[in-house]
């Protein structure tokens, strides 16, 4: 039986309360949302908390509202709530693509979407959804709020540029006319990807105005490539253009031969997803359903 190391338990009441709680526990204290990164962490004992700051209270945190032109979902919205929302699926189905193949229902039930992405994990499907959109992350510690683009928010794997005592409150997407999916190759159903891509796509008079590709899993630095983004732009949305997008996407990669595939294989599987995904949010962009 694989049980964790001792720890402190201590529940957050509000933002301010996680915030003191963090900054009196010190650096070996951690939040605890979803718990389903943490906890079988802890169990393995590849993490050792001292202290888990509990914000499964924090409601604040719990809801998708539109604001100022914006989708603000917040860090404890938890996945299926994220997959469920209609606003969601109306404008961002890249969101609703990745959600209905991220793991199972019991792990969508109470994973969130702040946990998924302070988790860091080069895997994580919400990362290179959300950095295809070019989302911006709204995160308060002492020092107060900050606005962090989530190109700007992964260090490395498992690693992010929060501080010791911050809490990421939000993800705050504009809400425009663009075209989007993500395409996943999974082992089975509800397992990690082998690899995945989400596209973006804004368009006008017949030509790419600006794309975003996120890749996950295989080592994208940080989840994009903005090299076959750039070569998009200008161009109309064509077979020939995404092929091309493609190829460039799988050079950007550097993935790692594991338990999933070979090398080889994951960078073709990251250019053959790239094409698929510019394919169905093109398709979408002409009111086909993909
Ligand atoms: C069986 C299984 C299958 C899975 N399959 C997939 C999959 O296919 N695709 C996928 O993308 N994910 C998958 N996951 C991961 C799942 O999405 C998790 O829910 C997610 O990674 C972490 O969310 P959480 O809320 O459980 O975070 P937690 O485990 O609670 O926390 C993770 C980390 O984030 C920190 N944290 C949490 N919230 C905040 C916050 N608001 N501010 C700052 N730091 C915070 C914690 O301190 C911790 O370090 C799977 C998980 C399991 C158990």
């Amino acid at each position: 039986m694989q049980v964790p190391a001792t720890f402190q338990y201590a529940r957050a009441t509000g933002v301010e309360h996680a915030i003191e709680l963090l900054t009196r526990y010190g650096p070996e204290a951690r939040l605890v949302a979803g718990g389903h990164s943490l906890l079988p962490m802890m169990k393995l004992r590849l993490a050792q908390p001292e202290a888990l700051i509990d914000i499964n209270g924090l409601d604040e945190l719990t809801r998708i509202r539109v604001d100022g032109g914006e989708l603000a979902v917040g860090a404890m919205v938890r996945h299926a709530g994220l997959l469920a929302s209609a606003v969601v699926g109306e404008h961002f189905p890249v969101l609703r693509d990745a959600e209905r193949m991220i793991a199972d229902p019991l792990v969508r039930n109470r994973g969130t979407v702040g946990g998924s992405l302070c988790q860091a994990d080069p895997s994580e499907d919400l990362s290179a959804a959300f950095c295809a959109l070019r989302a911006t992350l709204v995160a308060q510690g002492p020092d107060g709020r900050r606005v962090v683009p989530v190109r700007e928010f992964f260090l490395g794997p498992y690693e992010t540029v929060l501080g010791e005592a911050e809490l990421l409150l939000e993800v705050r997407v504009p809400i425009r006319s663009h075209a989007s999916a993500y395409r996943k190759v999974e082992r089975r159903a509800g397992d990690w990807a082998v690899a995945a891509a989400a596209a973006v796509l804004e368009l006008s008079g017949g030509v790419v105005t600006e794309a975003g590709i996120g890749l996950t899993a295989v080592g994208a630095p940080r989840f994009v490539a903005e090299e076959a983004e750039r070569y998009l732009c200008g161009g109309p949305p064509d077979e020939e253009r995404f092929a091309e997008a493609g190829r460039v996407a799988g050079e950007e990669c550097r993935p790692s031969a594991d338990q999933r595939g070979p090398v080889d294989y994951k960078r073709h599987l990251a250019a053959e997803l790239t094409v698929r995904a510019l394919r169905a949010a093109a398709a979408r962009a002409q009111g086909q359903e993909a």
